[in-house]
């Protein structure tokens, strides 16, 4: 018998009618003859909803208080799914990440998990149960509750799949697979068949939130086939692996438009142009625990610089104050900021070897007057950063300028 792991994310257990449809889903996979352990993230919107109540209690949220709070979602959510499963006639138990014991670091709110405890697992599907375990929680040596970051039940539901050697890992959400953009904002968007762990890493990573990042680091780094399905339609969904399996000669140009609303950016305007002075803007930031992502420093004239980077629109405030207490320290002339900007990339493992890729997206973007405030490439995707007024613009703009649309094909074509 081959064991399956299939996690269902928040939309898809968000009532009781949805769980009891969770239910028959995995009832036939059990027909099928897979054994199943499932993963449930919290019914839709009660994460946030607890997050908001956080908020209201303390103004910073002490991050160990948070994450017993926030990790009650997910345990409502799996007592709910296997008494639903008993009741239609099916053993199931559920597990809290400590009765597991998902053993994570001690960073709250975004831990890491470092080891399972798979014993009791085992011991219910030797017995024929299903096994119901809560998403995104974990517990840190000192038997603290710890929660993995958004998103982040997909990475339990692979870290069982690696630790249990799982057939597969099977994602259960409200899309029916991976597409070449996020379907909601394209409609024309395409779902794709097969993708490689490297894709969509930098899919996830430049904005794709169909899956958790680490969730797919987890997968790739153990071999975990991953598939991504809808919990409400039968489909094949999209399947993420170490290759393609057709032809690599077939493999498309770009793969998808990913994008980031959660961007702001910072300016220091007029910074003398010396060594140590990224470092001396930079370092403070750092130090603080406030991650940078694009970095652009102009090239100087008159002993000056510009030196403008970007960080989560969260931390945009923080960062800003950081930065305007320094100002005289670099005899900046201005600081200035924006958080009303948004990060769009062009992501394909097949631009690569491929030239001529970036003119063809700047000119589809010049072609709709949207100005490009910052550019970063690298081997395998191009970004750029403008105005969040051109968000679904440029997105619309750049899926149909490579013909990524359903049956789109473009001249010059999109394979290589
Ligand atoms: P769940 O609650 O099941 O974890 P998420 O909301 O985290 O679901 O992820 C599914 C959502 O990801 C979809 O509803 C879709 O809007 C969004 N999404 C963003 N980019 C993509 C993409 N390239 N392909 C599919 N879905 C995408
Ligand atoms: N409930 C958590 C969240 O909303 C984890 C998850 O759904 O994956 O982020
Ligand atoms: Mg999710």
């Amino acid at each position: 018998m081959s064991l399956i792991v299939q996690k269902f994310g928040g939309t898809s257990v968000g009532s009781l009618e949805r769980i009891a449809r969770v239910a028959t889903r995995i009832r036939s996979a059990r027909d099928r003859g897979h054994d199943v352990v499932v993963v449930v993230s919290a019914m839709s919107g009660e994460t946030d909803r607890l997050l908001d109540l956080a908020r209201r209690a303390q103004e910073r949220p002490d991050l160990r208080e948070l994450d017993v709070l926030l990790s009650t979602g997910e345990q409502v959510t799996i007592a709910l799914l296997a008494m639903t499963l008993q009741e239609s006639g099916c053993a199931a138990r559920s597990y809290t990440g400590h009765q597991v014991r998902i053993g994570t670091d001690s960073a709250h709110t975004r831990a890491r998990i470092v080891h399972i405890d798979d014993q009791r697992i085992r011991a219910d599907l030797a017995q024929g149960r299903v096994v119901v375990v809560a998403g995104f929680q974990g517990e840190d040596e000192k038997g603290d509750i710890t929660t993995l970051g958004r998103g982040g039940s997909d990475t339990t539901a692979v870290a069982l799949a690696a630790a249990l050697g799982a057939h597969e890992c099977q994602i259960h959400t409200d899309v029916d697979g991976v597409y070449t953009t996020d379907p909601r904002v394209v409609a024309e968007a395409r779902r794709l068949e097969v993708l490689t762990f490297e894709e969509m890493l930098e899919l996830a990573s430049l904005g794709a939130k169909v899956l958790q990042i680490r969730s797919v680091e987890f997968a790739s780094k153990y071999g975990v086939p991953l598939r991504v399905l809808s919990t409400f339609e039968d489909g094949p969904g999209t399947l993420i692996g170490p290759d393609r399996e057709d032809n690599p000669m077939e493999q498309p140009l770009i793969s998808g438009v990913a994008f980031n609303r959660d961007e702001a950016k910072i300016t220091v305007l007029g910074v003398q142009d010396r060594p140590g002075v990224a470092f001396s803007i930079l370092g403070p930031v750092a130090d603080e625990n406030i991650e940078v992502d694009m970095i652009v420093q102009n090239s100087g004239a008159d002993g000056t610089t510009d030196f403008t980077f970007t960080v989560h629109r969260n931390d945009y405030a923080r960062t800003l104050q950081i930065v305007r207490e320094r100002t005289s320290q670099w005899r900046a002339s201005e600081v200035t900021g924006d958080d009303r900007i948004v990060k769009i990339s062009l992501v394909g493992v097949g631009m690569r070897s491929h030239a001529g890729i970036a003119s063809r997206m700047f000119r589809a973007l010049a072609a709709e007057s949207i100005n490009i405030q910052m550019i970063s490439t690298s081997e395998i995707k191009i970004s750029v950063v403008v105005d969040e007024k051109y968000l679904e613009l440029g997105v619309r703009a750049l899926h149909t300028a490579f013909g990524l649309e359903e049956n789109g094909a473009l001249e010059g074509g999109v394979s290589r």
